[in-house]
Order: C-alpha cells, then sequence, then structure tokens
C-alpha cells in the first residue's frame, strides 16, 4: 500500500499529465492542413540547341523546380510543385511535422500517464 502522501503526489502526478494531454489534443485540434514529404530543389538542362543551360563558359540550368518526395504506407511518391502552390505546400509539410511532433509528445505523455496510473493501483 502506497502511504497518503505518496498517494496524493501520484494523483497530482496523473493531473499534471492529464492537463498537458489535453493541452496538446487542444493544439492538435488546430493545425490546418498538412502533408507528408521534403521538398528538394531541382535544376534542369534542356534539349535546345544553343540554349543558356549549354553554354560553354557560364551554363545556367532551368529552375529551380521544386519536387515533392514523400512515403505513404510504404509507397514513394514524388512529384512536381507548382510556383504558385509552393508557399502553401510548405506551410502543409510544416503542420505535417507539427503533428508527428504533438503526436511524438502525447505518446510519451500517455505512456507516463499509464505507468503513473499502475503504480497508484499498486
Ligand atoms: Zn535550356
Amino acid at each position: 500500500m502506497l502511504s497518503d502522501m505518496k498517494q496524493s503526489s501520484s494523483l497530482q502526478k496523473i493531473r499534471r499529465l492529464e492537463e498537458r494531454i489535453a493541452a496538446l489534443k487542444a493544439l492538435l485540434s488546430t493545425l490546418g492542413a498538412l502533408h507528408p514529404g521534403s521538398l528538394s530543389k531541382q535544376y534542369n538542362v534542356c534539349g535546345k540547341p544553343g540554349c543558356r543551360c549549354k553554354d560553354p563558359k557560364h551554363p545556367r540550368r532551368h529552375g529551380p523546380y521544386y519536387q515533392l518526395n514523400y512515403v505513404y504506407r510504404g509507397k514513394k511518391t514524388s512529384k512536381f510543385i507548382r510556383p504558385e502552390v509552393l508557399k502553401q505546400v510548405q506551410v502543409e509539410l510544416a503542420n505535417y511535422k507539427k503533428f508527428r511532433r504533438l503526436s511524438e509528445q502525447w505518446i510519451g505523455l500517455a505512456l507516463n500517464l499509464a505507468q503513473a496510473k499502475e503504480k497508484l493501483a499498486a
């Protein structure tokens, strides 16, 4: 049996963990559109003769072109992102990272909570 003091500190710990989980849930509910993956920049060479990208001294390749790579259910996908939606995609990628970070925190807190409850019941 736990002493009353130990029990009360365990209850406090449980309450704190539950509060932090509630705060995380609230934060998660404010997240906007999200998208997994990462962006990479590409510069290309075209086939046109005499184009700036084939200049022998100062070749200037075309681009940047933004490519979005992500994996979903084990399937890798890659697609080009039009410049006019680049900003939006960057926001969605940042939201996804935040989503993952918050979810990880939630899992950690849930494990701590389970442990604290087991201790209390022991
Ligand atoms: Zn070219």
